[in-house]
């Protein structure tokens, strides 16, 4: 994996960028110690490390504008980030930029019931937001296996998801406004507590931009009622086909649960010994439907659903009988990633969506991928909207075998691509799926994504190798002549 080779001339000015950021920061906000900057070195993509050149911690508003400022007429690089959970290097350090953490922007703003929304800082955790409303019967709908590290800032630049984001909708769906500071230094505000504002709606644009196009320094967010109700079945299948036909039923039935995760064998063995839920060992799939709403509503299409599940083939079925139950249900599905952890050194998570009525074909596939490359695969999925998470086992001390890893990654991915689905789900781009990104967009599509990052951010200081496979220099960006999609010189690498 490459990385914009690192400015020297940067590397050498390193104390004067120092001294000017604690002339921003004061106090302990400002790391330069090489102890101290390992704990940045990587995000959850733990194969990829590097030490930034510097760490910086504001608290404020107008310290990320300063910092940034500086930063903009001093040509260095900086990289936003959150808490450090993302799965796709999108916080990866470079060597000659800025890691500029958002750790301390970490309080709750306000919380407005009459206007259903929470305003809080980047670097509060997702499930503090909840926790903060949940006394008075509301919750915040995205609900990202990692919410009790992840902050809402990195799900925003992610545009996180989760279980119940099959009803309830991504972060997208429920994110109202951004404060956000320009590469410049400038501070915009998009969005707002009502339903429209003035202005471009740039909302869509900054969800999922990956820390590319601007630092977030507040964020309001939708908050819902709870449900008055919510019940889950458990439904065990003979194979992973009768349970992806199962979900097609229920979603061609009209019926749009609260969360419907699908795990095949591999994945619900090591779920089971780590966390005892009750799931069968027998079955080769199992599909865990939540059904929410007024009590009477969840019985009856809990009958509906368990008869669509008996028309294909389910062999399994048990039905939560309370609310200590229903969480137990989930507590293996919850810890799908650590439990699968245990079966294995090393394990690759990857993050590919399909059209849901690819889901068998892609299965077989990947099976078959599987036994080429030698790697075994436990899978879990959003099964409702598509989002696979395959999660692919090594051991990174034999030799080439991470490598082999990431090429039946890539593979996975690519099939996903084919079938018509798309690279990533909610794990984002970041390093990780970068080089796939012309497997998914022509380069035009991509000149025309950079264009937009330009408008942002000029120079390309903001997290730069993330994302685009090549980066253009903005200002060479005019005098490119693409022509019917082909890219002059397409080799050259354009750091
Ligand atoms: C065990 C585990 C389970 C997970 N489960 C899920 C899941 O169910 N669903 C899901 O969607 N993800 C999941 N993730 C991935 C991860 O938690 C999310 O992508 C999350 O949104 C990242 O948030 P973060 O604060 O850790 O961001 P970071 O990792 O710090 O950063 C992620 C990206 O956002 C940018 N960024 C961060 N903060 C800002 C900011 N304030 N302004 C601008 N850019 C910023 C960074 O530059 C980087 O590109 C999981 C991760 C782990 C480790």
């Amino acid at each position: 994996m490459k990385m914009p080779l690192p400015d020297d001339g940067v590397i050498a000015r390193r104390g004067d960028i120092v001294a000017a950021m604690r002339g921003i920061v004061p106090g302990e906000g400002v790391i330069v110690d090489e102890e101290e900057l390992k704990v940045f070195e990587c995000d959850g993509l733990l194969a990829y490390r590097q030490l930034p050149l510097i760490v910086v911690l504001p608290e404020t508003t107008e310290q990320v504008s300063r910092i940034l400022r500086y930063c903009h007429e001093n040509g260095v690089k900086v990289v936003p980030r959150g808490a450090g959970t993302g799965l796709s290097g999108g916080a990866l350090p470079l060597a000659d930029g800025i890691t500029l953490g958002l750790g301390k922007f970490n309080k709750i703003l306000e919380i407005d019931f009459y206007n259903r929304c929470v305003v809080a800082q980047p670097g509060v955790t997702n499930l503090s937001i909840t926790s903060a409303v949940d006394g008075d019967g509301y919750y915040y709908a995205p609900d990202p296996s990692s919410r009790i590290a992840c902050s809402i800032g990195g799900n925003v630049a992610e545009n996180a998801g989760g279980m119940h984001c099959l009803k309830y909708g991504l972060t997208t769906n429920n994110l109202l406004a951004v404060e956000m500071v320009l590469m410049s230094g400038e501070v915009v505000r998009l969005g707002g507590k009502h339903l429209d504002s003035g202005g471009l709606d740039l909302m869509g644009v900054v969800t999922g931009s990956e820390g590319l196009l601007g630092v977030i320094t507040e964020v309001t967010v939708r908050i819902l009622p709870k449900p008055t109700s919510a019940r889950v079945v458990l439904l065990g299948f003979p194979s992973s086909n009768a349970g992806g036909r199962c979900v097609a039923g229920i979603i061609g039935a009209g019926i749009i649960p609260g969360a419907m995760e699908m795990m095949d064998k591999p994945a619900i063995a090591a779920m089971e010994q780590f966390v005892s839920s009750g799931y069968w060992l027998d079955v080769e799939a199992i599909l865990i439907v939540e059904l929410d709403g007024p009590e009477v509503e969840v019985d009856h299409l809990l009958g509906v659903v368990e008869g669509i599940a008996r028309d294909v083939g389910c062999s399994h079925v048990r039905v939560s009988e309370g609310e200590d139950e229903r969480r137990q249900f989930w507590a293996g599905r919850m810890s799908a990633f650590p439990s699968v952890g245990r079966l294995s050194p090393d394990y690759m998570t990857m993050d590919g969506t399909i059209p849901r009525h690819q889901l068998p074909a892609v299965l077989t596939r990947m099976a078959q991928l599987s036994d080429s490359y030698g790697l075994r695969v436990a899978n879990v999925f959003h099964a409702g909207d598509g989002n696979l998470h395959p999660l692919i086992l090594y051991d990174a001390n034999r030799p080439g075998e991470m490598e082999k890893a990431e090429a039946f990654g890539a593979d996975i991915l690519r099939l996903c691509v084919e079938v018509g689905g798309v690279l990533s789900g909610e794990h984002g781009i970041g390093v990780e799926k970068r080089d796939l990104m012309g497997d998914m967009f022509t380069d035009q599509d991509m000149v025309q994504q950079s264009r937009l990052k330009c408008a942002f951010d000029g120079h390309g200081l903001l997290n730069p190798g993330k994302v685009f496979p090549i980066l253009h220099r903005c200002a060479e960006m005019g005098k490119l002549n693409v022509r019917d999609g082909r890219l002059p010189f397409p080799d050259i690498p354009r750091f």
